[in-house]
């Protein structure tokens, strides 16, 4: 019997545990699973849980109930030894523990991609999990608030300033999503501040979506324009300081929200493992996604340098699509093996990107083919609908877009459930 370990449970975590559970015989072989959350994120959604269209509950899948036959583990994983076949474990109580294993699948995903550039790390959020998506949310209906009550200029307009850094899909469309959002919600604050807000994406290169067709990019910069939307290429981000933020250009914006969606990075597992990983820290992965010359242990995702014949790079970008395609393979692959016969190389052809810019717009080349406006749109949530695992998860998110269709969006801010035992405390005195 195989011990076959799988290292987070997004993507690639949990769609190899469900071909695994499939794949292999009951009883056969033991599947056991290190996640920090006992839950799978399904990432294209968080642009609309931050503008709340869209269920926070409803884009995550619990693990537990999607796998029937894996074991959980609530942690994460520090190290993989790969001579002694053992993981050391941070369990989420503090504890640390080493888990042996015969096969090992690592999907550990990315981290934002950051740089040193001051106040950065101090005053700017990113755009990658769940809770950033719900303090943004939060965060900007409580700026509205702040500007609503601000006498002073210019403290009304920091409130009012959101920027963006990075203009690739994550950014954009959640600048697209945010701004739409927050538009909505002005109805139900004194008029004026409509004309005070300020929206800006800055973005290093000479267009934003540099991943798209460039007419295509250009229809998507143009819609944003149209909103008041300011974009700011060939531009980086210098530093962030009360409220003021320098651009490379010279000028300053006065904005209390920064989010940075710059790219990402592969997660530091791999190199803090002493695996085989090329320039950008992504381990190094062979066609059947095995890691390059150790026997048994396996990655993908946004974690692996994935050789990718179809792709510009050379290797798979780091998408849901391929993440996907990536995790069903391994998961054969595995099975494969342990039943004595041959992997099989990873093949995937890209089938386009979908972008949604908010207010019921988007851009999409599915198969090569540029769409633009609402049907872009209406395809980039028929998509990843179709994509969101669970049926129980579909029925929600579609009824979700039907109440935000019929009502005027929810505009709680429910910032206090970051300080939950604040009123408490008041009350015992304390
Ligand atoms: C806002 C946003 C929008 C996106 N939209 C799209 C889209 O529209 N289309 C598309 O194709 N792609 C999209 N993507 C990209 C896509 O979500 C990723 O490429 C995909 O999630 C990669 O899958 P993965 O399994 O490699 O990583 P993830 O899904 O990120 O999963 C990694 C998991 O590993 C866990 N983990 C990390 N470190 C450890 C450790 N040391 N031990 C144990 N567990 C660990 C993490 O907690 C996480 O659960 C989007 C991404 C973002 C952030």
């Amino acid at each position: 019997m195989a011990r076959i370990l799988i290292v987070g449970g997004g993507y690639i975590g949990l769609y190899a545990a469900r071909h695994l559970e499939r794949r292999l015989p009951t009883g056969a072989h033991e599947l056991v699973m290190v996640s920090p959350e006992n839950h799978m994120t399904y990432q294209p959604f968080l642009p609309e849980v931050a503008s709340g269209l869209i269920d926070p509950r409803a884009v995550v899948v619990p693990l537990r109930s999607a796998l029937r036959r894996t074991r959980l583990i609530l942690g994460e994983v520090e190290r993989i030894d790969a001579e002694s076949r053992t993981a050391r474990i941070h369990l989420s109580d503090g504890r640390r523990r080493e888990e042996p294993f015969d096969v090992a699948v690592i999907g550990a995903g990315s981290w934002s991609r950051t740089l040193p550039i001051p106040g950065l790390a101090e005053h700017a959020v990113g755009f990658k999990t769940l809770p950033e998506a719900i303090w943004l949310r939060n965060r900007v209906l409580a700026q509205l608030d702040t500007a609503s009550e601000a006498e002073d200029v210019e403290e009304r307009r920091t409130a009012l300033g959101f920027v963006f850094v990075g203009a690739g899909f994550a950014g954009i469309e959640a600048i697209g999503e945010l701004e739409d959002f927050a538009r909505a919600a002005l109805a139900a604050y004194p008029p004026g501040m409509a004309s005070e807000m300020r929206w800006v994406v800055v973005e290093a290169t000479d267009r934003i979506l540099p991943e798209l067709d460039p007419t295509l990019a250009t229809y998507a910069a143009d819609r944003l324009l149209e909103r008041g939307i300011q974009i700011r290429t060939d531009t980086r981000l210098v530093s962030i300081e009360d409220g003021t933020v320098r651009l490379s250009d010279g000028s300053s914006i006065a904005a209390a929200t920064v989010v940075w969606t710059a790219g990402v990075r592969p997660s530091p597992l791999a190199s803090a493992s002493g695996l085989p990983v090329d320039d950008h820290g992504r381990v190094r992965v062979d066609r059947t996604l095995r890691v390059e010359g150790i026997d048994g242990l396996w990655a993908a995702g946004d974690v692996a340098a994935v050789p990718d014949p179809h792709a510009p790079s050379g290797y798979s970008p780091p998408t849901a699509q391929h993440a996907l395609r990536q995790a069903r393979t391994l998961a054969e692959n595995v099975a494969a093996l342990l039943d004595g016969r041959p992997p099989r190389p990873f093949r995937y052809r890209n089938k386009g990107m979908l972008c949604s810019l908010g207010h019921y717009r988007g851009v999409a080349d599915p198969l090569g083919v540029p769409i633009r406006g609402f049907p872009a749109w209406f395809l980039h949530r028929t998509y990843h609908l179709v994509y969101m695992p669970t049926v129980g998860r579909k029925v929600r998110i579609a009824l979700d877009w039907t109440v935000a269709l019929l009502f005027p969006r929810d505009i709680a801010q429910l910032g206090s459930l970051e300080h939950p035992r604040d009123a408490f405390r008041r009350s015992a005195g304390s």
